[in-house]
């Protein structure tokens, strides 16, 4: 299982050219399964470089994209995502309801007027959506296991657990989560997540703040990357990767967190735009 990393910014798109080591577009993963399948997370503006790598690579042309929620910086890549223009492609758009909203109406509106030129019904590619259950649940997409949970985030967020049982290589992906704001129940959702129904490889987790500058920003829904160590551990993951990049943090800040944390815990790393892992049990 190969994965992709099209952004790794939280909060908003940066541009200066002392943010392009860690990179400046805004969530979006791409998730490759050996037999062909291509699932994407989220779509920030990294969106827009993992179109180009779905049109070039592949023989099957279907993407699913799985929405953690619909924070703008989660979803603003979407409007010029190649793959909705091009009508050799279908399109899976799946998620949980939020504040009772289908993921068709979220797509519906974030395309209407006048907030963009070509509405849903001017797409070119075969456009599916699916309303995920809630939590408690696992759907397999081809060889691949998809499984999921709320986590503690404004506005709710779900956390995704993507296994391939052909390689033994699983992923579980968590941004946008304020894990020390986090309920029990939440907690112990999110660790069965991570350990069930074995302790994931790989976590990717948000480390937005760090716990020294976390007590200013308490409840804007984001964890510190010292959580994610604590988490990762916790979880008995082999490496977590810390991702949702505060905008204002850059390169040679990042730099610094990233030494302290794999100080602290040599399983520990930052994720880069641009990040290519080959994934193995
Ligand atoms: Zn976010
Ligand atoms: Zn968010």
């Amino acid at each position: 299982m190969k994965i992709y990393f099209g952004g790794v910014r939280g909060t908003s798109a940066v541009a200066q050219a002392d943010f392009l080591k860690f990179g400046g577009e805004t969530t979006a993963v791409l998730v490759e399964g050996r037999a062909g399948e291509r699932v994407v997370l989220d779509a920030g503006t990294g969106l827009r470089a993992l179109g180009s790598r779905l049109i070039a690579g592949t023989a099957r042309p279907e993407a699913l994209l799985l929405m953690t929620h619909y924070h703008l910086d989660h979803l603003m890549g979407l409007p010029a995502f190649d793959l909705l223009y091009n009508k050799a492609w279908t399109v899976e758009i799946a998620a949980p309801r939020r504040e009772a909203l289908e993921p068709a109406e979220v797509v519906r509106r974030i395309l209407s007027k006048p907030f963009w030129p070509m509405q849903l019904d001017k797409l070119h590619a075969k456009l599916k959506f699916t309303t995920l259950p809630a939590t408690d649940a696992v759907r397999h997409y081809r060889s691949l296991e998809l499984r999921w949970c709320a986590v503690h985030h404004p506005e709710g967020c779900h956390a995704y657990r993507v296994d391939e049982p052909a390689s033994g290589a699983s992923l579980v992906f968590a941004t946008d989560m304020e894990w020390r704001a986090s309920t029990e129940a939440e907690r112990r959702d999110f660790l069965n997540l991570c350990l069930l129904p074995k302790p994931a490889r790989l976590l990717v987790m948000d480390g937005q703040f760090s716990r020294a500058t976390y007590t200013r920003f308490k409840g804007w829904g984001h964890s510190t990357w010292e959580d994610c160590l604590e988490v990762a551990q916790k979880a008995g993951v082999r490496e977590v990767l810390i991702t949702h990049h505060a905008p204002q943090n850059n390169d040679a800040q990042l730099t610094e967190i990233e030494k302290a944390a794999r100080r602290a815990w040599s399983g520990a790393a930052l994720a880069r735009s641009g990040m290519e892992l080959d994934l193995h049990g």
